[in-house]
């Protein structure tokens, strides 16, 4: 007998999920509250949709370190690979850039969002848009349907055998995901464990890196320090703002800030290094080759070509030396405290942004409540999880798309397997 599912939310879980239900002969309608879907995908990867990463289900589930463990099934029934093979046979070409990061070759992801539409239509999903869901009923631990208000205002009970729940998490709420499906999942019996933002900007108590707001660094290591000691270290690419730091490496590091900040109130510090490849020696080398090539010229002008400009005067400065000082009066002493300041350039974290500017939210519904193999609940018949609104969470890198893609590709296919 066809099976009918309804799938809560139109983001990457919710099209996969219900083009995959419909695909394997349910019938599947997907119910949005906004007017269009998938407002969220189309800001990911500045526009560019990072969509997954490079790398095998290990590598995937390194990926994950909020549960990982528990999606080794839904990596392994649908990785990396598949998830490209989808999209080629969509019409999407795929690309991949540094850091194992796979892109649209287009690099708009509104491609990627138009193919996953087409996907859920030719299966034969209906996509329904501004149709909130209120609640999902259930009786004796089975599904039956869920409640929906439309723009009108008007509740209406939509029977079913099967919901899949891929409402997302609570960051950039205007994109539609104010973790409506925590409460839903609540009021189902599920355990939530506390929502809170992910991969996160952080403020700073200094102010100069707000004096470089807009100044990227490339290539350089920084490492958080909790209480002194050290909790994580990421090489890539950040970003001075106008608040203090973001930019891959900085959100990466912000979860063990955030973590760290949950239960108590710690020092928390980042070193960056702004030269790693150099040894300390070898940059002290170079440093003396800049200035015997600058001689007669400041330190400010001597420096323009190891360091960027707007960053040598802060370099200097936390040095406690003058930028407008001649090279020829520069101590050795001094030289090696430049060096010093290079490679160990620091400043403090005085909090997180507000959580709306997560770009992930960690916790969600329990893990242990849901079935890894199936994303069904454990408590209630019929009721599938997708995506972000689980307690999963993981680093950029197109980590956190595919978390949502292999989930909801699993809860489609069990979902229509209901009995
Ligand atoms: C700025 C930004 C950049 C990002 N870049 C990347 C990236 O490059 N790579 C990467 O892997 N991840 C990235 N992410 C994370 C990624 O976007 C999310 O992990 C992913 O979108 C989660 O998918 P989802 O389908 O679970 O939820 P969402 O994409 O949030 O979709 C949930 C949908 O459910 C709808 N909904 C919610 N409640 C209801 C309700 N009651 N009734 C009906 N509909 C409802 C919402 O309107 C929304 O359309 C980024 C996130 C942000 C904010």
């Amino acid at each position: 007998m066809q099976k009918d599912i309804i799938v809560i939310g139109a983001g990457p879980a919710g099209f996969i999920a219900a083009g995959r239900g419909a695909s394997q002969g349910a019938s599947v309608t997907l119910l949005e509250r906004n007017s269009r879907p998938g407002r969220k995908l189309l800001i990911t990867g500045k526009g560019r949709c990072n969509f997954t990463n490079d790398t095998d289900v290990d590598g995937l589930v390194a990926g994950m370190p909020g549960n990982g463990k528990f999606l080794y099934s839904a990596f392994s029934r649908f990785d990396s690979y598949d998830l490209r093979a989808f999209f080629r046979e969509l019409g999407v070409e795929s690309k991949t850039e540094r850091g194992k990061r796979v892109f649209p070759a287009s690099g708009i992801s509104m491609d990627v969002l138009r193919a996953l539409v087409m996907y859920a239509k030719k299966s034969g999903a209906r996509l329904k848009c501004n149709s909130t869901v209120k609640h999902v009923v259930a009786r004796d631990g089975k599904v039956q349907g869920v409640i929906v208000s439309a723009v009108n205002g008007q509740a209406q009970f939509l029977r079913c055998d099967a919901v899949i729940i891929a409402t997302g998490g609570i960051t950039y709420k205007a994109t539609g995901s104010t973790g409506d499906g925590f409460r839903m999942a609540k009021e189902l019996g599920h355990n939530i464990v506390p929502p809170r933002a992910s991969l996160i900007p952080l403020e700073t108590i200094e102010s100069w890196p707000r004096d470089v707001a807009g100044l990227t660094l490339r290539n350089v290591q920084a490492t958080l320090m909790v209480d002194g000691c050290e909790v994580g270290s990421e090489f890539g690419e950040m970003l001075f703002t106008h608040f203090g730091v973001s930019g891959p490496i900085i959100l990466s590091l912000s979860r063990a800030a955030a973590s760290a900040m949950i239960h108590a109130s710690p020092k928390i510090a980042l070193e960056i290094d702004v030269k790693p490849a150099l040894s300390h020696e070898q940059l002290d080398a170079r440093i003396l080759r800049d200035f015997q090539k600058h001689g007669g010229q400041t330190i400010y002008n001597s420096l323009v070509d190891l360091v960027p400009k707007h960053l040598i005067a802060i370099i200097v400065q936390e040095a406690g030396i003058s930028p407008a000082k001649h090279v020829s009066q520069v101590t050795r002493e001094e030289r090696l405290l430049i060096g010093r300041t290079l490679k160990k350039l620091t400043f403090h974290v005085a909090g997180l942004r507000p959580t709306d500017e997560g770009i992930v939210t960690a916790g969600g519904v329990d893990v242990d409540e849901i079935d890894p193999s199936r994303m069904e609940s454990r408590l209630v018949k019929g009721l599938f999880f997708a995506g972000e609104v689980i307690d999963i969470d993981g680093m950029t890198g197109g980590f956190n798309l595919q978390a949502a893609f292999s989930t909801g590709y699993i809860a489609g296919e069990s979902a229509a397997e209901v009995r």
